[in-house]
């Protein structure tokens, strides 16, 4: 195989050298050299084949990014005219490119239900979360408030691994061996129905009590020093947890009522993946900034995109003192607002999150039969668009969480048997491409049943 100019050395090359090398993200290097993890060489459709030629359907989605699948023509096409015409130009003070103001503009439609209406660009998701928590704090310190330097975020959330998004991350996995971090961020209990602290399983009133954990938290730190609340619509990383429909919209109350800024965290929530276009229509709310990447350029390149609502603009904007000290050398690569051009044309044009929705419930439901079946599985959440988790238990009285080695089983076997499929720490996750037909949706539950049977 050639790339370029350069020749590709064989697979036994590259399976010899593999793991060795490289330090692969979430991974121990000795792990990784131990079991090396499986080559991927290639991708069609919305399936994924490795070194030794066996294909599988992608139940992964890439990671939650590739909603349009892997053969985007019209992404592909627009990338390969960009690097023709203008493969960069910074957006940085006194210059720009065109495609990322015709970007800018698509961005403001597509997300004018949500109240959002400017853009700030980055190079993907961890970088957005960064973008608007810094943005959070300079626009206090323009209102005059300059005390509110402290964030909230959700137990369990995921917000990407930049000090500040590890900051307000709610896994210790991520935090403990890079501490000390951020100071003054504090986490509230999320709405996580099969273990919580109040060993409530009603999902309604487990959404009050996180809530008041809220306002408890609130009036402990004080409402003038907190400058925003960071939540994911729908937790993915942590297991995809999706909370009562009453919490999302009570957040945004406590938030508005205290003077802190809400930030939803869709670097996957947005562009489809839980059956409406974004986590805030899904649960009607209208966030003081979004940020968002990922399926925005579909995987074919990094970039992402903060959105900003009124109460950024009235801050902001018409305001000679508000200099953004802040932006990456690749904020609005011409290359990247080509591509997340051409995925919100196909977005829309294809209208994925209806297909979300409906192969969504399909594997669901399907994943609640596999528990009627598997008593490893003990609990199934999703029903949102196209992100399910399974969590796996060794014992489901005791709810004590699975062992690694039987989780890689289920993984393996499933994957041997026609679907990758993604395990993270107990939980088993699918977040599958959104163009999924209802075959490649049976093909992945069928996959995990011989997994489960071999467990
Ligand atoms: N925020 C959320 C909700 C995520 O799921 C992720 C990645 O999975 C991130 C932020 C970080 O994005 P990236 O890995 O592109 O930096």
């Amino acid at each position: 195989k050639r790339i370029g100019t350069h020749i590709m050395k064989d697979s036994n090359f590259l399976k010899e050298h593999n793991g060795r090398l490289m330090w692969h993200p979430m991974t121990s290097p000795k792990d990784s050299a131990d079991a090396p993890p499986t080559i991927i060489t290639g991708a069609d459709g919305v399936s994924i084949t490795d070194i030794d030629g066996h294909r599988v359907v992608d139940g992964v989605g890439g990671l939650w990014n590739v909603n349009l699948g892997y053969s985007c023509q019209p992404v592909k096409d627009a990338i390969a005219q960009q690097l023709d015409i203008l493969p960069y130009y910074s957006t940085f003070r006194g210059t720009t490119n065109d495609v990322s103001i015709e970007l800018s503009y698509e961005l403001s439609k597509f997300f004018a239900p949500d109240g959002l209406s400017r853009a700030f660009f980055t190079s993907g998701g961890s970088d957005s979360v960064e973008t608007s928590l810094r943005l959070a704090r300079q626009y206090h310190k323009l209102r005059g408030e300059a005390g509110r330097t402290k964030f909230l975020s959700l137990k369990k959330g995921y917000h990407g691994t930049h000090i500040g998004g590890a900051s307000v991350n709610g896994n210790a996995n991520f935090r403990t061996a890079y501490e000390p971090l951020l100071p003054g961020c504090f986490h509230i209990p999320a709405p996580y129905t099969y273990r919580n602290p109040f060993n409530e399983t009603d999902p309604e009133a487990l959404a009050q009590l996180c809530l008041q954990a809220l306002e408890d938290e609130i009036a402990f730190q004080g409402a003038g020093t907190i400058a925003a609340m960071i939540m994911e619509p729908i937790l993915g990383a942590g297991g995809v947890i999706p909370p009562h429909p009453s919490f999302a919209p009570a957040v945004q109350d406590i938030c508005n009522r205290h003077g802190i800024l809400l930030i939803t965290d869709e670097v996957i929530t947005a562009y489809g993946r839980t059956g409406a276009w974004s986590g805030a229509r899904l649960w009607g709310i209208q966030p003081d900034m979004m940020a968002t990447a990922k399926a925005i350029t579909n995987g074919y390149f990094p970039f992402g995109a903060v959105m900003m609502g009124q109460r950024m603009l009235d801050v902001f904007e018409d305001n000679p003192n508000a200099k953004i000290g802040h932006g990456y050398t690749y904020s609005g690569h011409p290359v990247g607002a080509a591509a997340a051009l051409a995925c919100l044309a196909e977005t829309q044009r294809l209208n994925v999150p209806q297909n979300a929705a409906a192969r969504g419930t399909q594997l669901y439901e399907g994943c609640r039969a596999l528990m009627e079946k598997y008593d490893i599985i003990g609990d199934v959440r999703g029903g949102y668009g196209l992100m399910t988790a399974m969590e796996m238990v060794s014992d489901r009285a005791t709810k004590k969480p699975i062992d690694a080695a039987t989780a890689q089983t289920v993984q393996e076997v499933a994957y041997q048997n026609g679907a990758m499929v993604r395990v993270s720490g107990p939980n088993l996750i699918l977040s599958p491409p959104l163009i999924l037909s209802e075959t490649d949706a049976t093909t992945i539950l069928t996959a995990l049943d011989a997994g489960f049977a071999a467990a």
